[in-house]
């Protein structure tokens, strides 16, 4: 490592929800500056104003602030190379550009947009590069009056690398090595557009030197770009000065073909963004893993192990384990499978691992307002009693909710399929007996059931099953006489009364 302080990026496009593999790579590229001392930038690249997206840049700082991954600058949290907004910057760009085309390394494309539709529509998998550059009209092909000329009526242009003819660009990557690209086959990328905006090519690697930017993670597609950024920094920075890159593997779909999509996810019946995302253009709203019920210390570790492993056995990690322990050596090549079975064990396991404070915060939001009249004791009491129960933090409401409410529910078709007579007047009678009741607790409300239970000759196996269904609504819970005890006299005795004047 050199001796200068690593400052790593994070660089979406506000074009829509963030993908679990855009955490993702926010994850390494944050857990790599942590581990290294060093900051990490968030910059906004929305250079391309066409698929700019309304909301979606706060968005992306929610999810960022939900996993606790806070950037030390960004367009929020300022910094000292602000603006962090690539719109922003536009002014900045140009000269990069002319630096370019005066070195001969860029030049100026004229080619309107019914010239270029006529080339593709001409030419299979049209590409506009050395082999096709010289039919078309650029300051390669125009004398340098005709292109003079051109500019000065104001004719539209946008400006494009040359890309050198069969030149090795080498690139060495953290995770994979060396990685090599013939330029013939690159195609000469549009670095400036007509309305003076750069692409992202241009933009990224101004921008990643400009912010001392000196490592970077982010997703293998962007592979294939990376010799014209090879070349950028070699023309305009020195290569010296390039980051270090580390492309991360995909995150496939759970059989391993392809890359994950949100199609996959609707398809599978599980979340890939980071958070509920509502889509501004058909309002469609896709479900977050937040609010799907997921504990952002399981989101993040679950993430971490998507390519990265420790070494050793363990599994679970905090953030601050995961910052110690992170190492880019562990860092796989291969594509990671995602397996929402196993994300929802993290979850499971998160749940029973979580401190006292944290959990009941947790249970406090899902049950809202709810909770006022409960104290901080018995909701603690409640959580351990079921939390072994629950993967999901949503998982709470069935298996807790009893214990703050009466149930919304009644399975009265379980109970009405062995009711008799006799069980109405033993339940009936338990409600006076309850009530008579001194010692409220486990032990002697189970006792109390047995010896009614005795004197009508009714098995207490035949009872516990419409007893619980009384007091939670349905077949599930922890013992009924536990549930009884902590719920109250008066509480218990209601429940059973309504689910009497139900079947009646
Ligand atoms: N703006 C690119 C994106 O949306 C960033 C790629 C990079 O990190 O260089 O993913």
């Amino acid at each position: 490592m050199n001796s200068k302080k690593v400052r790593v990026r994070f660089a979406p496009s506000p074009t829509g929800g963030l993908h679990l593999g855009g955490v993702r790579t926010v994850l390494f590229n944050y857990l790599f500056a942590k581990h290294n001392g060093g900051d990490f930038i968030v910059r906004i690249e929305d250079t391309d104003q066409t698929r700019f997206v309304e909301g979606a840049e706060e968005y992306i700082f929610k999810c960022l602030e939900w996993c606790g991954l806070q950037p030390d600058e960004s367009p929020l949290h300022g910094g000292p190379f602000a603006p962090y907004r690539q719109s922003e910057r536009k002014a900045i760009y140009r000269q990069y550009a002319d630096q370019l085309i005066s070195a001969g390394q860029a030049y100026y494309a004229f080619d309107t947009a019914e010239e270029l539709d006529e080339k593709r529509k001409a030419i299979n998998n049209f590409q506009y590069s050395q082999h096709t550059r010289n039919e078309m009209k650029n300051s390669l092909v125009l004398d340098e009056a005709a292109t003079q000329q051109l500019l000065n009526e104001g004719a539209a242009y946008v400006i494009r690398i040359k890309m050198p003819q069969e030149t090795e660009v080498h690139l060495n990557d953290m995770i994979r090595g060396d990685v090599s690209f013939n330029t013939s086959l690159v195609d000469d990328k549009v670095l400036l557009k007509a309305d003076g905006m750069p692409t992202y090519h241009l933009a990224v690697v101004v921008d990643d030197f400009l912010m001392q930017i000196t490592h970077a993670f982010r997703g293998e597609e962007w592979l294939p770009s990376a010799p014209v950024h090879v070349l950028l920094w070699q023309y305009l920075f020195g290569i010296e000065n390039m980051p270090k890159w580390a492309h991360l593997p995909l995150i496939l779909k759970p059989d391993g073909n392809g890359k994950l999509s949100k199609r996959d996810g609707d398809r599978l019946g599980f979340p890939v963004f980071a958070m509920d995302w509502k889509d501004p253009k058909n309002e469609e709203v896709n479900t977050g893993f937040k609010e799907k019920g997921f504990l952002s210390e399981a989101f993040v570790n679950m993430l971490a192990m998507l390519g990265w492993n420790s070494g050793t056995e363990q599994e679970i990690f905090s953030l601050n384990e995961l910052i110690q322990q992170f190492s880019i050596e562990r860092v796989h090549k291969g594509g990671a499978k995602f397996d929402y079975e196993k994300a929802k064990w993290y979850n499971g396991e998160w749940i029973k691992k979580l401190d006292a404070d944290s959990l009941r915060m947790h249970i406090k939001n899902i049950f809202g307002t709810d909770l006022g009249k409960f104290d901080d004791a018995y909701i603690d009491h409640i959580i351990a009693l079921v939390k072994e129960r629950c993967i999901l933090l949503s998982d709470f409401k069935e298996q807790a909710g009893f214990f703050f409410q009466s149930p919304e529910t009644i399975d009265t078709a379980s109970l009405q399929s062995k009711w008799d007579e006799k069980k109405k007047i033993f339940f009936t009678e338990l409600i006076a007996q309850f009530n008579a009741q001194e010692n409220w607790n486990t032990a002697d409300l189970e006792q109390t059931f047995k010896a009614l239970a005795a004197i009508h000759e009714l098995k207490q196996g035949e009872l516990m099953l419409p007893f619980r269904i009384m007091l939670v609504g349905g077949k599930f819970g922890p013992t009924v006489f536990e549930i009884a005890a902590l719920i109250g006299k008066s509480e218990t005795a209601n429940r059973i009364k309504h689910v009497l004047n139900l079947l009646s």
